[in-house]
């Protein structure tokens, strides 16, 4: 039995949702698969803590896969929420918060000239990928392995997050005539990444601008400049997907974060404080490409939906650059005293944070590629996982995905946190 903590009601639930559902979930990571072990069942969560079925409470650095900044349930949002409902939860007409959040988006990220909104990072990410080949006239795109960016065809190519996890680098289905329009490179690999730009006609070139979906990965000084510049030699377009990175990594993104202005974005997570909400955007010549104004078609029943439009506003209004800068010290603390930790148990170790979003791996030797990250010491990492989760410390259930932090987490739950992952990582070595 991998965990000691009361479990008979999560079992019960799973054993249902496996009738109902592949693996008994709706999106293949909840399914522990990188672990092991029976899949956690939320119940209920309340600022930094989450609740199983069980009762069993959790200091969570999961956060729903990056969206609840604020923690579970903030009071600011639900009340945003629920004034939003009662004029309605859905029309399929413009209203005035979708206008409300684009302006807040562009506030932070003024080159978010034009945005769509979209229900998930993949619709952004697939858009994106349709939206410059239309510009550019061109049908390559460049992405990098490990990095994910939803679940398009064009993307399940050397992808990471749940496909890295479980060792699917393509994923049956995907047409091998679409998947060799997409290339990949190793990340941080700049001189593979101009030979590829020099031999074909690039339509985009994207990326995570920090990886999040293979670990924790950052890119190195020359990485970003040096694709914007090959970008611009070679005519493609550089795509930031900051799906995870957004509002995370800085508090004006990547941009802010790197100095360099990408063409089109994506976005999601954050932006949605929670609810189904992702959005594409960039230079205003650029999106004017999109239908009506445009030839390119996207389109969406429960785009800018007003219960999302109310959660991402909520969010994005608590999210001032004070509360960033508290997150971003807090999550450093958090680094830090892991880092502490595995020296004081002798255990190879490597983590780092930018913002709200951290990572470690099992590991000594920096971790520039996924390849470099696959060589982290992942049999260590479950132990680590399982011993975590038994003193109620809610990790992601794989080694190749990124931690979160929220305003939530103060100087107690931090503090709490690292003495219940001293006692983890003691446990998981012995
Ligand atoms: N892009 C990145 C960088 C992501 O991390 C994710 C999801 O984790 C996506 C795209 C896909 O977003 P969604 O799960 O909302 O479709």
């Amino acid at each position: 039995m991998l965990t000691s903590r009361p479990s008979a009601r999560s079992a019960e639930i799973m054993a249902r949702a496996r009738a109902r559902f592949p693996g008994g979930v709706n999106s293949p990571v909840r399914a522990f698969g990188g672990v092991g072990g029976e899949p956690f069942v939320a119940k209920r969560g309340k600022g930094a803590l989450v609740w199983d079925a069980d009762g069993n409470e959790y200091l969570d650095y999961i956060l729903s896969w990056g969206p609840l900044v604020l923690g579970h349930a903030p009071d600011v949002v639900l009340e945003a929420v629920s004034r939003a409902m009662q004029d309605g939860t859905s029309f399929g007409m413009p209203t005035e918060r979708e206008v409300e959040l684009a302006d807040k988006i562009a506030e932070r990220m003024p080159h978010m000239e034009m945005v769509r909104f979209t229900s998930s990072g993949t619709e952004a990410a697939m858009t994106i990928a349709r939206l410059a080949r239309a510009i550019t006239g061109r049908e390559y795109i460049l992405k990098f392995e490990g990095c994910y960016h939803g679940h398009a065809d064009a993307f399940l190519v050397r992808a990471g997050s749940g496909v890295a996890t479980l060792g699917l680098p393509d994923s049956p289905g995907v047409p091998a005539a679409l998947a060799k329009l997409t290339l990949t490179c190793r990340y941080n690999d700049l001189e593979e990444a101009a030979r590829i730009a020099r031999e074909y006609p690039l339509a985009a070139i994207m990326l995570e601008p920090i990886v999040g979906n293979s670990g924790f990965i950052e890119p190195l000084p020359e990485f970003i400049p040096g694709l914007r510049k090959i970008a611009d030699e070679t005519g493609a377009l550089l795509v930031f997907d900051e799906v995870m990175t957004g509002f995370r990594i800085a508090f004006g993104g990547a941009r802010e974060r790197f100095g360099v202005t990408p063409d089109l974005t994506a976005l999601g997570k954050v932006i949605g404080g929670g609810l189904p909400v992702a959005a594409y955007g960039g230079r205003r010549e650029l999106m004017q490409n999109v239908a009506p104004t445009g030839k390119v078609y996207q389109a969406g029943t429960l785009s800018g939906n007003p219960l999302a439009m109310a959660a991402g506003l909520a969010t994005l209004g608590a999210l001032t650059q004070e509360v960033h800068d508290g997150i971003t010290a807090q999550t450093g603390v958090l680094v830090q005293g892991m880092r502490d930790i595995a020296a004081r148990h002798g255990v190879p170790f490597s983590a780092s944070h930018s913002g709200s979003m951290w990572g470690f791996f099992f590991r000594d030797e920096p971790v520039h590629t996924y390849d470099d990250a696959k060589l982290s010491d992942t049999v260590l990492f479950k132990r680590f996982f399982h011993a975590a989760r038994r003193r109620g410390v809610s990790l992601a259930p794989s080694a190749f995905e990124a931690g979160f932090m929220s305003s939530a987490h103060g100087d107690a739950e931090i503090a709490e946190t690292l003495t219940r992952l001293d006692d983890a990582l003691g446990a998981a070595v012995a």
